[in-house]
Protein backbone atom coordinates (compact mmCIF):
# COMPACT_ATOMS: atom_id res chain seq x y z
CA UNK A 1 0.00 0.00 0.00
CA UNK A 2 0.89 3.81 -0.79
CA UNK A 3 1.83 5.54 1.93
CA UNK A 4 -1.14 8.33 2.75
CA UNK A 5 1.06 10.98 1.96
CA UNK A 6 -0.17 15.01 2.61
CA UNK A 7 -1.02 17.30 0.19
CA UNK A 8 -0.13 20.83 0.33
CA UNK A 9 -2.88 22.20 2.32
CA UNK A 10 -1.47 25.93 2.64
CA UNK A 11 -2.02 26.92 -0.99
CA UNK A 12 -4.99 28.57 -2.37
CA UNK A 13 -7.19 26.17 -4.78
CA UNK A 14 -8.40 28.29 -7.75
CA UNK A 15 -10.83 25.66 -9.45
CA UNK A 16 -13.35 28.64 -9.45
CA UNK A 17 -12.65 29.36 -13.00
CA UNK A 18 -12.54 26.08 -14.36
CA UNK A 19 -15.69 25.06 -12.63
CA UNK A 20 -18.47 27.34 -14.67
CA UNK A 21 -20.73 25.37 -16.26
CA UNK A 22 -23.20 27.22 -18.39
CA UNK A 23 -25.99 25.42 -19.55
CA UNK A 24 -26.62 27.02 -22.47
CA UNK A 25 -23.74 26.12 -23.72
CA UNK A 26 -24.45 22.95 -24.40
CA UNK A 27 -28.06 23.58 -25.62
CA UNK A 28 -28.44 19.99 -27.16
CA UNK A 29 -25.97 17.63 -25.38
CA UNK A 30 -26.78 19.31 -21.72
CA UNK A 31 -25.32 18.86 -18.51
CA UNK A 32 -24.45 14.92 -18.63
CA UNK A 33 -21.85 12.76 -20.34
CA UNK A 34 -21.50 9.16 -19.83
CA UNK A 35 -19.32 6.96 -17.24
CA UNK A 36 -17.18 6.19 -20.47
CA UNK A 37 -15.63 9.61 -21.24
CA UNK A 38 -14.97 10.05 -17.36
CA UNK A 39 -13.28 6.99 -17.36
CA UNK A 40 -11.64 7.41 -20.32
CA UNK A 41 -10.11 11.42 -18.66
CA UNK A 42 -9.28 9.55 -15.16
CA UNK A 43 -7.42 6.78 -16.46
CA UNK A 44 -5.54 8.31 -19.43
CA UNK A 45 -4.41 10.64 -17.11
CA UNK A 46 -3.45 7.90 -14.45
CA UNK A 47 -1.50 6.28 -16.82
CA UNK A 48 0.27 9.50 -18.15
CA UNK A 49 1.13 10.05 -14.44
CA UNK A 50 2.55 6.62 -13.49
CA UNK A 51 4.73 6.17 -16.60
CA UNK A 52 6.14 9.78 -15.75
CA UNK A 53 6.56 9.55 -12.04
CA UNK A 54 6.26 5.81 -10.99
CA UNK A 55 3.07 4.32 -9.26
CA UNK A 56 3.74 6.20 -6.37
CA UNK A 57 3.87 9.62 -7.74
CA UNK A 58 0.96 8.56 -9.44
CA UNK A 59 -0.97 7.61 -6.47
CA UNK A 60 -0.06 10.75 -4.74
CA UNK A 61 -0.36 13.47 -7.74
CA UNK A 62 -4.22 11.37 -8.12
CA UNK A 63 -4.97 11.77 -4.33
CA UNK A 64 -4.12 15.40 -3.83
CA UNK A 65 -5.73 16.32 -7.00
CA UNK A 66 -9.08 14.54 -5.89
CA UNK A 67 -8.57 16.11 -2.12
CA UNK A 68 -8.69 19.81 -4.08
CA UNK A 69 -12.01 18.22 -5.65
CA UNK A 70 -13.36 17.24 -2.15
CA UNK A 71 -12.53 20.60 -0.85
CA UNK A 72 -14.33 22.25 -3.43
CA UNK A 73 -17.14 20.06 -3.54
CA UNK A 74 -17.68 20.57 0.21
CA UNK A 75 -17.32 24.57 0.01
CA UNK A 76 -19.56 25.01 -3.21
CA UNK A 77 -21.95 22.21 -2.95
CA UNK A 78 -22.73 21.15 0.82
CA UNK A 79 -24.17 23.06 3.73
CA UNK A 80 -20.78 22.89 6.02
CA UNK A 81 -23.08 24.44 9.33
CA UNK A 82 -25.04 21.50 9.50
CA UNK A 83 -24.69 18.87 12.58
CA UNK A 84 -22.18 15.97 11.93
CA UNK A 85 -24.94 13.30 11.15
CA UNK A 86 -27.04 15.37 8.77
CA UNK A 87 -23.99 16.55 7.25
CA UNK A 88 -23.38 13.28 6.45
CA UNK A 89 -26.81 12.40 5.30
CA UNK A 90 -26.57 15.11 3.11
CA UNK A 91 -23.38 13.56 1.71
CA UNK A 92 -24.80 10.80 1.16
CA UNK A 93 -28.06 11.74 -0.91
CA UNK A 94 -25.26 15.10 -3.05
CA UNK A 95 -23.00 12.19 -4.18
CA UNK A 96 -26.22 9.68 -5.67
CA UNK A 97 -28.03 12.97 -6.99
CA UNK A 98 -24.63 13.33 -8.78
CA UNK A 99 -24.11 9.86 -9.79
CA UNK A 100 -20.77 9.79 -8.23
CA UNK A 101 -21.97 6.35 -6.34
CA UNK A 102 -23.71 5.52 -3.64
CA UNK A 103 -22.07 6.14 -0.15
CA UNK A 104 -22.89 4.50 3.39
CA UNK A 105 -21.48 4.66 6.87
CA UNK A 106 -20.74 1.23 8.27
CA UNK A 107 -19.22 2.27 11.48
CA UNK A 108 -19.12 5.89 13.21
CA UNK A 109 -16.81 6.46 16.10
CA UNK A 110 -18.16 10.05 17.68
CA UNK A 111 -15.44 9.85 19.86
CA UNK A 112 -12.03 9.82 17.30
CA UNK A 113 -14.15 11.27 14.15
CA UNK A 114 -13.26 7.80 12.44
CA UNK A 115 -15.95 6.77 9.85
CA UNK A 116 -15.45 3.51 7.77
CA UNK A 117 -17.84 4.04 4.86
CA UNK A 118 -18.55 2.28 1.55
CA UNK A 119 -19.28 3.14 -1.93
CA UNK A 120 -21.08 1.28 -4.01
CA UNK A 121 -22.01 1.73 -8.06
CA UNK A 122 -18.92 3.91 -7.81
CA UNK A 123 -18.18 5.92 -11.06
CA UNK A 124 -14.35 5.54 -10.92
CA UNK A 125 -14.13 1.59 -10.82
CA UNK A 126 -17.97 -0.05 -10.50
CA UNK A 127 -17.32 -2.73 -13.18
CA UNK A 128 -13.32 -3.09 -13.05
CA UNK A 129 -11.87 -6.39 -13.50
CA UNK A 130 -9.26 -7.71 -10.63
CA UNK A 131 -6.46 -5.97 -10.72
CA UNK A 132 -5.29 -6.72 -7.42
CA UNK A 133 -4.50 -3.14 -6.41
CA UNK A 134 -7.22 -0.48 -5.19
CA UNK A 135 -7.23 2.08 -7.90
CA UNK A 136 -9.25 4.59 -6.27
CA UNK A 137 -6.80 7.25 -4.87
CA UNK A 138 -8.44 9.97 -6.18
CA UNK A 139 -12.28 9.04 -4.10
CA UNK A 140 -9.51 8.97 -0.89
CA UNK A 141 -8.54 12.07 -1.63
CA UNK A 142 -11.86 13.65 -2.67
CA UNK A 143 -13.22 12.22 0.80
CA UNK A 144 -10.48 13.18 2.65
CA UNK A 145 -10.79 16.89 1.58
CA UNK A 146 -14.64 16.84 2.15
CA UNK A 147 -14.28 15.61 5.61
CA UNK A 148 -11.42 18.22 6.02
CA UNK A 149 -13.48 21.20 4.99
CA UNK A 150 -16.06 20.33 7.37
CA UNK A 151 -14.32 19.47 10.47
CA UNK A 152 -10.81 21.92 9.73
CA UNK A 153 -9.44 19.08 10.70
CA UNK A 154 -6.91 16.63 8.38
CA UNK A 155 -8.87 13.76 7.11
CA UNK A 156 -7.15 11.04 5.49
CA UNK A 157 -8.42 8.42 3.67
CA UNK A 158 -7.68 4.83 2.84
CA UNK A 159 -9.18 2.60 0.51
CA UNK A 160 -9.40 -0.74 1.66
CA UNK A 161 -11.63 -2.71 -1.04
CA UNK A 162 -12.42 -1.84 -4.28
CA UNK A 163 -14.09 -3.79 -7.05
CA UNK A 164 -10.12 -4.16 -8.56
CA UNK A 165 -9.29 -6.07 -5.40
CA UNK A 166 -12.44 -8.08 -6.20
CA UNK A 167 -15.04 -6.58 -4.08
CA UNK A 168 -18.25 -5.49 -5.23
CA UNK A 169 -17.84 -1.90 -2.83
CA UNK A 170 -15.44 -0.03 -2.11
CA UNK A 171 -14.30 0.56 1.31
CA UNK A 172 -12.22 3.39 2.96
CA UNK A 173 -10.95 3.88 6.07
CA UNK A 174 -11.35 7.89 7.38
CA UNK A 175 -9.73 9.49 10.24
CA UNK A 176 -7.86 12.91 11.29
CA UNK A 177 -4.48 12.55 10.84
CA UNK A 178 -1.97 14.75 12.35
CA UNK A 179 0.14 16.70 9.71
CA UNK A 180 3.23 15.21 9.03
CA UNK A 181 6.18 16.19 6.86
CA UNK A 182 6.65 14.22 4.22
CA UNK A 183 10.44 13.74 4.76
CA UNK A 184 9.75 12.69 8.08
ZN1 LIG B 1 -12.53 1.43 -5.79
Amino acid sequence: MIENVFCDRQKKYSLEDYMNYEASGRGNLGGEIPITVYRLLEYSLREELGERFGREGQVEIMRCAGRRAGIFFAEHLLDLTLPFHEFLAQLQSKTAELKIGVVRIEKLDKETGKIVLTVSEDADCSGLPVLNETVCSYDEGFIAGIMSAYTEKNYTAVEIDCWATGDRVCRFHVEVKEQRQKDE
